[in-house]
């Protein structure tokens, strides 16, 4: 995990963290808590709010509680609770023995409601969702009052109770706080606190036929908690004086709420409603589908926490939205699998290549480095035999200039084995296409070193035939076509933008024969393509089925490199 060494702060919310720790207004506490809504994965998005959330805590010797914010039956499952432990987990983060649930509150939720009626500041009104709308008022006019306002004490009460009893229809009374009907803030228009829900809770059953909104929940369970540092994203800024307004007129501990801007990332989407949209449409596989930016995906991807945690850090919080740009969270994984990947070698579009010169039955044990960046991961043994395969790209009947790959003619390195010189092409009489290449060897180049000095610019990757084994590996690309596929002027719906090309399967790629057994989730570097993971829920040992989970070439170290030039 990283551990933040300085002090400093490093934000705008530590610099509010330090100030209240400075003028003693939590006794030195630091407690902050991630609530999510359990309807849907995790996405990055909420990783980024993960890290800050315990980051934080962590940094100040705090401690941050996970809460599920389950206050709406109807869009709720199980399945999604036991997602977002797991998720919050493999990103490294540890809520201890505080894990936590709104509806565990429900019965100190609904005491508060009381307390606020016999305050005269809550009532139960009769009209219907729509008419709420509808005498709401908008930003330049102000609302009007609901004709139920000045029910008293005694009735409000009695109604509120009856509603908790199941009295009365779904939608048929709400509770609404007393506020003032020409704030200029909405919010503050008289907002709804209980709503009439004759729907099962995954955890309360039947016991509860009335639930709280967000806005009366959230903050009551932040205090109930003791937590002092309620970060949220910036949708809520307009939310915090009803979030005042509540833990002032009950009087109770009073957590301080910080807004920052979401994340947002280009080529993507994350709102869980969308993706949930993409996985009930069947566009992806399900919400762990490796193009999705939930977290499961980009497990299943090959993301490592690591990276997530870094790429968090990079884009630190800000009080303005923006759009990052989805090459600075590759480029953070690439440095992270750089370094711990082991090199092996694969081929995805196998060309056979005879080396005539080779005896026939000779085969080698050739020693290659695993990760030329960490010594220590040592080194393995590939055969090398007469009969190879190279990546089909890498040779050219008819070459361009500057071309130091394979092609008639041609001296090229293999890996760590010999120098190769193309003699022959064999082709498919019918359709021209090449099916064979055939070669000669050096033997005096062995291990792919220079017998005489005799320079070539190419070295290519290759697995020999008859040992290699037969992959499947699915190459990904973006999952929509623009930047912003919410924000596109035209108006139309996000998944116009889907990239109709995010997924290409590759069925007879060869690897060499090191990775027999490969278990599900060990990711590698295949030489000169890219890093690539065994796929956690199609691959077996019969058949492995590999991720790639992202291309070597990385337009971020590019694009940082430009601005150190500038
Ligand atoms: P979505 O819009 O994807 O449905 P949400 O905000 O409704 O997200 P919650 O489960 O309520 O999802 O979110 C839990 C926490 O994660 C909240 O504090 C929320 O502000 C934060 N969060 C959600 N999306 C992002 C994001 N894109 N960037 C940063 N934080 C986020
Ligand atoms: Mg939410």
């Amino acid at each position: 995990m990283t551990t933040k060494d300085s002090i400093q702060p490093t934000n705008f919310i530590e610099d509010i963290i330090e100030e209240d720790l400075r003028t003693n207004r939590y006794g030195g506490r630091v407690h902050t808590r991630f609530p999510p809504e359990p309807n849907g994965y995790l996405h990055i998005g909420h990783a980024k709010s993960i890290c800050l959330n315990f980051g934080i805590a962590a940094k100040y010797k705090g401690l941050c509680n996970l809460r599920f914010d389950d206050t709406n039956p109807s869009k709720e499952q199980v399945e999604y609770v036991e997602s977002i432990k797991e998720d919050i987990r493999w990103l490294g983060f540890d809520w201890g023995n505080r894990l936590f649930y709104a509806s565990d509150y429900f019965e100190q939720l609904y005491e508060y409601a009381v307390q606020l009626i016999k305050k005269g500041k809550a009532y139960v009104c009769d009209l219907t969702a729509d008419e709420i709308r509808e005498t709401r008022g908008t930003l330049t006019e102000p609302g009007r009052n609901s004709p139920y306002r000045d029910r008293s004490v005694e009735e409000n009460l009695d109604l509120f109770q009856r509603m908790r009893a199941g009295e009365f229809p779904n939608g048929s009374r709400v509770l609404r706080a007393k506020i003032d009907m020409a704030s200029g803030n909405l919010n503050l228009r008289d907002p709804v606190m209980y709503r009439i829900l004759k729907v099962p809770h995954h955890r309360t059953g039947e016991k509860w036929c009335i639930y709280p909104t967000y806005d009366f929940a959230h903050g009551q369970c932040d205090s109930i908690e003791g937590i002092t540092h309620s970060i949220c994203t910036l949708e809520f800024e307009d939310h915090r004086p009803l979030y005042d307004w509540y833990l002032n007129e009950l009087d109770i501990h009073h957590p301080r709420q910080i807004e920052f801007a979401r994340l947002n990332l280009s080529y993507t989407v994350l709102s869980k409603r969308r993706l949930l949209e993409l996985v009930e449409g069947g566009y992806v596989s399900g919400w762990d589908d490796p193009r999705m930016p939930t977290i499961s995906g980009l497990r299943r991807r090959g993301f490592t926490p690591e990276s997530i945690r870094n790429f968090c850090e990079r884009i630190g919080v800000a009080k303005a939205d923006s759009m990052v740009d989805i090459a600075l969270l590759e480029h953070c994984l690439r440095e992270d699998l750089n370094r711990r990947a082991p090199r092996v070698m694969a081929v995805l579009r196998p060309l056979r290549l005879v080396i005539d010169n080779y005896p026939e039955d000779q085969v080698e044990e050739l020693e290659a480095i695993n990760n030329p960046e960490d010594p220590e991961m040592g080194t393995r043994k590939v055969p090398f035999s007469k009969v190879l395969y190279i990546e089909r790209d890498d040779f050219r009947e008819d070459p361009p200039p500057k071309w130091f790959r394979l092609a008639p003619g041609r001296e090229v390195r293999l890996r760590y084995a010999y120098y190769i010189t193309c003699v022959g092409v064999v082709k498919d009489k019918r359709t021209g296409e090449v099916v064979e290449l055939h070669c000669t060897y050096d033997p005096q180049s062995k291990g792919g070193w220079s017998p005489d000095g005799r320079k070539v610019r190419g070295t290519l990757h290759w697995v020999s035939a008859p040992h290699s084994l037969e992959v499947e590996v699915r190459l990904y690309d973006r999952l929509f076509v623009k930047a912003n596929p919410v924000g596109e002027k035209d108006g139309a719906d996000f998944k116009t933008y889907l990239n109709p090309n995010s997924l290409e399967v590759l069925t007879s790629c060869r690897v060499e024969p090191s990775l027999r057994g490969a278990a599900p989730g060990n990711r590698y570097q295949f030489e000169r393509l890219g890093y690539f993971c065994v796929d956690s829920v199609d691959s077996s040992e019969e058949r492995l089925v590999f991720n790639r989970t992202v291309p070597l070439r990385d337009t971020w170290a590019k694009i940082e490199r430009g601005q150190k030039n500038v």
